[in-house]
């Protein structure tokens, strides 16, 4: 079937002693896409990039690469990828310039284009004054380019990234991020974080990961939406019972809260603000604040991953 997905990911599961640390998990990715792969210690994140990139056999299902299975051609869709690790596969008693030629060699550029690849991607990950130090005497931040430089120095179609801010400081944080969204822009990247302001930052596409299985795999927007929810805050100086708000059009759930505001939720299609606005003029309910109760993308996180956490944490 001829289509333009990059990745296609079908019915993926690992197990290991029989248990499944990866269980069924589909998706396909295009290019022009970031998908930030996000789940707590041990959801699975690993597991799957490693099947991804053909390091690692899937015990059932199947990985596509721009149209070419993993299984039946590793060396022509390996050839698509570049692949950061979590342990950052680098020789540190070589210099910047040594290392990436060989990352070069490796990845099969061809002998007449290794001297451009490595002088292109020095520039591209902010290295060029770095070409003669040795990758030991490098900052972590620094080392970490290096890391990001040898992924994607072939010019991949998929660049896959395990935790690629891991231990930065902010100013790094910030170039690295800069430097996958311009990846993105023309590839496709996938990358592997538990820092939720860097999926919404880098990323348009985002999955979450828990226990091996896919709990939310859907655009940003979406995940963002879920966040602002049907909830609205409201502070009274002589509030009603919980009853007279249940009474009015649309309002499904009302909470009081211990600061005396009270947390009332309304159905999908019903926005019940203005109702209770003019109820609390016509009761005397002395209304003074009322405003949309947003959820933090860490409490979506929580619902969507640790049911029972987010339970007691509301
Ligand atoms: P994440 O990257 O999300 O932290 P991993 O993919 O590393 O999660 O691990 C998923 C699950 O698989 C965990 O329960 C982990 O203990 C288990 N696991 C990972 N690698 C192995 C292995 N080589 N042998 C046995 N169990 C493993």
């Amino acid at each position: 079937m001829i289509n333009n997905f990059t990745v296609e990911a079908t019915e993926l599961t690992r197990l290991y002693g029989g248990r499944e640390a990866v269980s069924n998990v589909s998706f396909s990715l295009s290019k022009g896409q970031v998908l930030g792969f996000l789940g707590p210690n041990g959801a699975g994140k690993s597991t799957t990039m490693k099947m991804l990139t053909g390091n690692l056999a899937p015990s059932n299902g199947s990985v596509k690469i721009c149209g070419i299975d993993m299984m039946e051609n590793p060396k022509e869709a390996k050839a698509l990828i570049g692949y950061l690790p979590e342990m950052r596969p680098l020789y540190k008693e070589l210099t910047v310039d040594e290392y990436l030629t060989i990352a070069a060699r490796l990845h099969r550029v061809s002998a007449g284009n290794i001297k451009k690849a490595v002088e292109i991607t020095k520039e591209r990950c902010g290295l060029a004054h770095m070409s003669k130090r040795l990758i030991e005497n490098l900052s972590n931040g620094y080392q970490q380019r290096v890391g990001i430089a040898q992924a994607i120095i072939h010019n991949p179609m998929v660049v896959i990234l395990d935790e690629p801010t891991v231990g930065l400081d902010p100013i790094q944080i910030r170039d690295i991020r800069a430097l996958i969204r311009e990846v993105g822009a023309e590839r496709s990247v996938i990358i592997s974080t538990h820092i939720l302001p860097e999926v919404e930052v880098v990323c348009d596409h985002v999955q979450i990961i828990d226990k091996g299985k896919l709990v939310f795999n859907g655009a940003i927007d979406v995940l963002k939406k879920q966040r602002i929810g049907n909830k609205l805050l409201i502070s009274m100086s002589n509030p009603p019972s919980a009853d007279s708000l249940l009474k009015i059009a649309g309002v499904t759930e009302v909470e009081v809260l211990a600061t005396g505001q009270m947390r009332v939720r309304f159905a999908e299609d019903v926005t019940p603000a203005e109702a209770i606005v003019q109820a609390a003029v016509h009761n005397n309910w002395g209304l003074h604040q009322i405003s949309p109760d947003q959820t933090s993308l860490e409490e979506v996180f929580m619902q969507l991953t640790y049911q029972d956490a987010a339970l007691t944490a509301a």
